[in-house]
């Protein structure tokens, strides 16, 4: 069996083909950068209407096959933004019917682990996804993946493209704010904002902001920023890790291709005798393969949706969705 899936709850409109065994056949995507400000969520979906149609001919060219070969089209239902949602589950709809095979709404979230889970072979991680409008700390806990943390306020990607847009940094910002941080040195003093198992990161904004209008290093502030957020979230996962007992953390999200985080990450793994392991960059940003995959993961384990049932679900949450091809007390 060949699913397709439709990645689309923000800023990337991602088409993965994925078969049966997970083999991934076809994994493309494009994101929308918006020229000034911030994402615009009318002008992010108008950019992935017009992009489906081709991604989708490119995609079936790189598998060497046809739309006659899908039998499952996969589509990402939620967390995200309502437009890009909206305007993605609606092509799946229209292939859905109009190719008459089943169509299943895949939780993003949990994509983004299941993904990781068949790249890189980890069995049951402790998943540090850390996304745009995401981040959170998830594991698989009594019948559910569970959050175990999770920010108060804004992603920590969108920490960074937030604070790239001040100091005129280009959309995406993380991977300039990485480039900076190498010849930065200087730790400033910013918020540690870790409240029980939750992050936040709004004040680190306004403080890192306002430490540039004083005349701060812009090296200096980008370094403070990862090592600073860096260490919070990687001690919260560390917390999951203790109080789970689990011996494995994955990264997940666009923050997870930044080499600092990893560092960071993998010597606190180290030191407690666990794995960390990084998929691909492809298959940590949003992308089709992941909702492919945890769409034919749902199908196989007997999950079924009539199209009634694909409204979009702008706030879904990660525990509210079952995972009935994991079986209780066990991980794959
Ligand atoms: P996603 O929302 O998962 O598709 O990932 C996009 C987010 O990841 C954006 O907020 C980017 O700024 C961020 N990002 C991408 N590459 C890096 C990097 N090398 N370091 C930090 N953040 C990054
Ligand atoms: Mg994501």
């Amino acid at each position: 069996m060949i699913c397709l899936g439709l990645e689309g709850t923000a800023h990337t409109i991602g088409i993965g083909l994925v078969d049966h065994d997970g083999n991934i056949l076809a994994n493309r995507a494009e994101m929308y950068r918006p020229t000034v400000g911030g994402i615009h969520p009318r002008e992010a979906a108008n950019h992935h209407a017009k992009k489906i149609h081709p991604l989708l001919l490119s995609a079936l060219e790189d598998a060497g096959i046809s739309l006659s070969n899908l039998e499952l089209i996969a589509f990402s239902q939620g967390p995200g933004l309502g437009p890009s949602l909206r305007t993605v589950a609606t092509a799946a709809r229209a292939l859905s019917l109009s190719l008459g095979i089943p169509i299943i709404g895949v939780n993003h979230c949990i994509a983004h682990l299941e993904i990781g889970r068949i790249v890189t072979h980890c069995r049951d991680p402790v998943l540090l996804y850390l996304s745009g409008g995401n981040t959170q700390v998830i594991s698989y806990a009594n019948g559910r993946y569970r959050i175990f943390g999770e920010t108060l306020d804004i992603g920590l990607g969108n920490l960074l493209d937030k604070f790239g847009r001040e100091v005129s940094f280009p959309f995406p910002s993380g991977p300039l704010v990485e480039k900076a941080a190498l010849k930065g040195s200087e730790l400033l003093s910013l918020p540690y904002t870790v409240k029980g198992m939750d992050v936040a990161f709004s004040g680190i904004l306004t403080a890192a902001l306002t430490l540039h209008r004083n005349g701060s290093r812009l090296e200096d502030l980008c370094f403070s920023l990862q090592e600073v957020t860096f260490s919070m979230v990687t001690e919260v996962a560390e917390r999951a890790m203790a109080h789970l007992e689990k011996d494995e953390i994955l990264l997940g999200g666009g923050v997870a291709c930044n080499s600092r985080l990893q560092e960071m990450v993998s010597t606190m793994a180290e030191e407690r005798g666990a794995d960390m392991t990084v998929p691909p960059p492809e298959f940590c940003v949003d992308n089709g393969a992941m909702i492919a995959w945890t769409g034919l993961l749902m199908h196989r384990s007997g999950v079924r949706m009539g199209i009634e049932d694909t409204m979009v679900e702008q706030n879904m949450r990660t525990d509210s969705t079952e995972v009935p091809w994991l079986s209780p007390g066990t991980t794959a």
